[in-house]
């Protein structure tokens, strides 16, 4: 039987790095034939096809970069390719990851992984992380699970997934709901699949995507940010408040006169869980700001709502479609 082909889109981060004679240093060397031909292991799994989409440090990533390789995917997909592996730096991982769940057409397996250690350090990670997502992406059991996160032998939800610890090479967790499966030897395992797939964005032009601004409150700060971003150009804005969805008493009018300028969708800074809609009727609970106009994130954490909100203002998405697409995202 012919090997399931995979491609291995390469955009860069650290499974790409090298340091210098020093042992320090990393450098972005490695191209995605090189870091595919790295694992020898891979060529009895499946047969990859490297492609360097892009050089760059996750932080460089944009939202263009990202719809460009959701366009690649879907061209791979039309080819007959069977699953994809993209390879970049953790850093953003998960919104890219998160990006591509929305933005991808075609329903192959797409996988993402990286690594924390490079090449030249003691148990550096890319090479293991790499074989088990080609691995998953070959797998029966990843279709139509939408956009999967392998790191560290473990399988994540793009919806849910974040990148949680700052070295450690088991980074990646979905707080409040778990990883999807693993994979133990050759061995890929995904009992638990989501219920239904997100649902798929119209592509945002790159050359006219709205910008949309993340703040997150803390103890005792002046509201003088919130106007700020009022004054400003901004098409949206996320605000990750206080635990279920609560704000001071202080924040509440500049939080207000946002809403009034342009959608304003409140998340929970705690990042997991769902923000309340009717439980609490004091100060700045939730109710108040509901009646400003803010838009429930429901249970999206703030770099996914930010995401999230401007994939729907880039297509043109009404208030009501807003507050529907956040409603969706729990499911
Ligand atoms: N330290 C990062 C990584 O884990 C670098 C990046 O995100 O590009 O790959």
């Amino acid at each position: 039987m012919p090997l399931t082909t995979i491609s291995v889109l390469a955009l860069g981060g650290t499974i790409a790095a090298v340091p210098d004679a020093s042992g320090r240093n990393a450098t972005m060397d490695l191209d995605a034939d090189q870091i595919v031909r790295s694992i020898p292991a891979v060529a009895g799994v499946a047969e990859v096809r490297p492609e360097s989409f892009r050089r760059l440090g996750s932080a460089e990533l944009g939202l263009a970069d990202v719809t460009a390789l959701a366009e690649r995917i879907d061209e791979l997909a039309a080819t007959g390719i069977d699953g994809v592996v993209v390879t970049q730096g953790t850093d953003t991982l998960e919104e890219t990851a998160f990006l591509l769940d929305r933005l991808v057409a075609a329903d192959l397996p797409v996988v993402v992984t990286g690594a924390m250690r490079n090449a030249g350090l003691p148990g550096a990670d890319g090479p293991a992380n790499l074989l088990a997502a080609v691995r998953v992406a070959a797998s029966p059991l990843a279709h139509g699970v939408g956009t999967l996160v392998v790191m560290n032998d473990e399988i994540h939800a793009a919806r849910f997934v974040r990148k949680g610890h700052a070295t450690s090479p088991a980074t990646f967790e979905s707080p409040g709901i778990g990883r999807l499966g693993w994979v133990a030897e050759e061995r890929v395992r995904i009992p638990l699949v989501p219920r239904s797939r997100s649902p798929r964005v119209t592509r945002p032009d790159a050359a006219s995507s709205p910008d949309v601004a993340l703040v997150k409150l803390s103890l005792d700060d002046s509201p003088r940010l919130l106007e700020l971003i009022s004054a400003k150009d901004y098409a949206g804005a996320v605000i990750e408040v206080y635990g279920a969805g609560h704000t001071s008493r202080r924040a509440l009018d500049a939080l207000g006169a946002l809403a009034a300028r342009m959608p304003t969708v409140f998340a929970s800074r705690t990042g997991v869980g769902e923000v309340h809609t009717s439980t609490c009727d004091f100060g700045g609970s939730e109710l108040r700001l509901l009646e400003r106009g803010l838009i429930p994130a429901v249970a999206l954490d703030g770099l996914k709502s930010r995401l999230l909100l401007t994939l729907l203002l880039a297509a043109g998405t009404d208030r009501a479609g807003i507050t529907a697409a956040f409603e969706n995202a729990a499911e």
